[in-house]
């Protein structure tokens, strides 16, 4: 009965926009004019560390780690943003499907030529305790179907990062980097929620490439650009 109930609910209220909180239409995560607000990021960009821009010589922030290649459809900011925070605090299933399409309709094809796996960046240990849902995963997912590509989570890690509230910068350089769980194929695309600095990826495609991936790239949902 209760169930019903819900359903019946779930019917009648509109769906509410994840960034303005306005009526949003059903199965839509963002209301029409956010939407049309999205701060989508060119495709002819850095490919190595993904900025909107070509890196000058000597300054790529990628230029010297294991990270092959990179690129989000999205800056991290407005509405993207508030997507990317929404999948990690209570609507995964609804927020994964809809950034996985936005990553693969306009990937540069460069990136993505090759991809033997698609592993998700390893999942924090007690956030997905308390939250149940590992969100990357769930994107990964949805990325290895719309590439037809396998998806293995090969990348653990076995300690959690400090709190949010108490994570820096620096903090999360000395995180320790993740362990690889089975064998690598040679190609491997990288998928996280958002690329940062890239100190998370760089060293997740460092310890892939220790267990043998001649090429990892990464695919995020949104960069933040300073
Ligand atoms: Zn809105
Ligand atoms: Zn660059």
């Amino acid at each position: 009965m209760a169930r019903i109930v819900d359903l019946v609910a779930a019917a009648l209220v509109p769906e509410r926009c994840l960034h303005c909180r306005g009526p949003a239409r059903a199965g839509a995560p963002l209301c029409d004019a956010c939407r049309r607000a999205l701060p989508w990021l060119p495709v002819d960009g850095c490919p190595r560390c993904g900025l909107p821009r070509p890196c000058a010589q000597g300054r790529c922030p990628a230029a010297r780690t294991a990270l092959a290649g990179a690129w989000a459809p999205l800056a991290h900011e407005g509405a993207a943003r508030a997507l990317v925070l929404a999948a990690k605090a209570r609507a995964a299933r609804r927020v994964a499907p809809w950034l996985a399409a936005a990553m693969t309709a306009r990937a540069p094809a460069g990136l993505l030529a090759g991809v033997e796996v698609v592993v998700p960046a390893a999942a924090d240990p007690a956030r997905r305790r308390r939250r149940g849902e590992d969100h990357a995963r769930l994107v990964a997912d949805a990325v290895g179907r719309a590439l037809d590509a396998p998806v293995a989570p090969l990348l653990v890690r076995r300690r959690s990062a400090p709190a949010q509230h108490a994570r820096g910068r620096t903090a999360r350089l000395t995180l320790p980097p993740p362990i690889v769980a089975g064998p690598v194929p040679a190609v491997v695309l990288l998928v996280d929620d958002v690329h940062t600095t890239g100190a998370t990826l760089a060293a997740s495609a460092d310890a892939l490439r220790a267990a043998g991936a001649q090429r990892v790239v990464a695919l995020t949902a949104t960069r933040a650009l300073r």
